[in-house]
């Protein structure tokens, strides 16, 4: 913690009456003293920034959305509309853009873990850079760093499950006549198509209602594209928990990095697998790590493997600074 300080930054986390708001927020200087909420909710009590890394709902309150001082990409903006049925009313940016907010020039980068998402950096008054990643699939456009606020969905070092590369062949090999895939509406539902017309099929696709709407609205190369039943059952891709309500004679499929029983998987995800956070951080080679998603103690146990493999790095729940907000 002492080294953040060096280096200009000070995380913090803000307490409500329910307790710990989402994630956490980080003050430094430019001019003046800013805070940047990386991921969290809106505090009317406190004068931040909120940058919105994408459009899951456990990476922001949903009261983020709602507030003039959100930052999310144009397509986060547009799943977190779809998804929740309120205008966004925060400011937008195309990713890969660099925007100013009050004053502070923020890059944005790509991360390839769902339409939209975004990682921000920027640089605060003694020269720090700065960058918070949110959920991470695609390391490719990421920057170099001092601090990295980054996630670490399967950053467990001794949990075999966290090792793994997605099964592209898999899916391909599954692809066929009565093929239902169950895939999470914003996220993976997008994966499953891009595949399936990355592998040449061509065909409608039925997709369960919200899924056709995100698709539809946020890919583009997706059509054609129809509603349920729509194409007799040839193939279909509906949320997991949708998959027992199709009929029984479909060959059905979980896309996830985890099990997911009673139905069989393929083993796609949407996040970096444990090799490749390492990577990442490699790749940015920060003075600092925070890892800060997602809840539990696997955060802790990446930190510790960092910090045991000549990186520093903190967990968020080592963060001591709280504002009752
Ligand atoms: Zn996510």
């Amino acid at each position: 913690m002492e080294r953040l300080i060096d280096l200009g930054v000070l995380p913090i986390r803000m307490k409500g009456a329910r307790g710990y708001k989402p994630h956490f927020s980080v003050l430094f200087r430019l001019d003046v003293q800013r805070i940047f909420g990386i991921d969290t909710s809106y505090s009317p009590n406190v004068e931040q920034i909120l940058l919105i890394t994408h459009a899951h709902s456990d990476h922001h309150g949903n009261s983020a959305m709602l507030s003039p001082k959100s930052i999310a990409s144009e397509k986060t903006a547009k799943a977190l509309e779809i998804r929740y049925g309120c205008r966004f009313t925060g400011m937008t940016f195309k990713t890969g853009e660099v925007i100013d907010i009050d004053g502070v020039k923020v890059r944005t980068h790509p991360t390839g873990h769902t339409i939209g998402a975004t990682a921000f950096s920027w640089e605060n008054e003694v020269g720090t850079h700065i960058l918070a990643t949110g959920d991470v699939k695609d390391v490719s456009h990421l920057p170099k760093c001092d601090v990295l606020i980054t996630e670490a969905n399967y950053g467990d070092p001794l949990d075999p499950g966290c090792r793994f590369e997605d099964d592209t062949e898999g899916f391909k090999a599954a692809i066929g006549e009565g093929v239902a895939f169950g895939a999470y509406p914003f996220g993976k539902a997008q994966r499953a198509v891009e595949l399936l017309r990355h592998f040449g099929y061509y065909d409608e696709v039925e997709m369960e209602h919200k899924s056709l709407e995100l698709t539809r609205q946020l890919m583009e190369g997706a059509e054609p594209l129809v509603g349920l039943g729509e194409n007799g059952g040839k193939m279909s891709v509906v949320p997991p928990w949708h998959l027992h309500r199709l009929p029984d004679r479909l060959d059905k499929f979980v896309l996830t990095g985890r099990e997911c029983q009673p139905h069989k998987r393929i083993r796609i995800s949407d996040h970096l697998d444990f090799n490749g956070l390492i990577k990442m951080v490699e790749r940015c080679s920060p003075e600092m790590t925070i890892v800060y998603h997602p809840t539990g103690d696997v955060p802790a146990k990446f930190a510790q493997h960092l910090n045991e493999n000549g990186f520093s790095a903190i967990s968020i729940d080592e963060i001591t600074n709280v504002i009752v907000a």
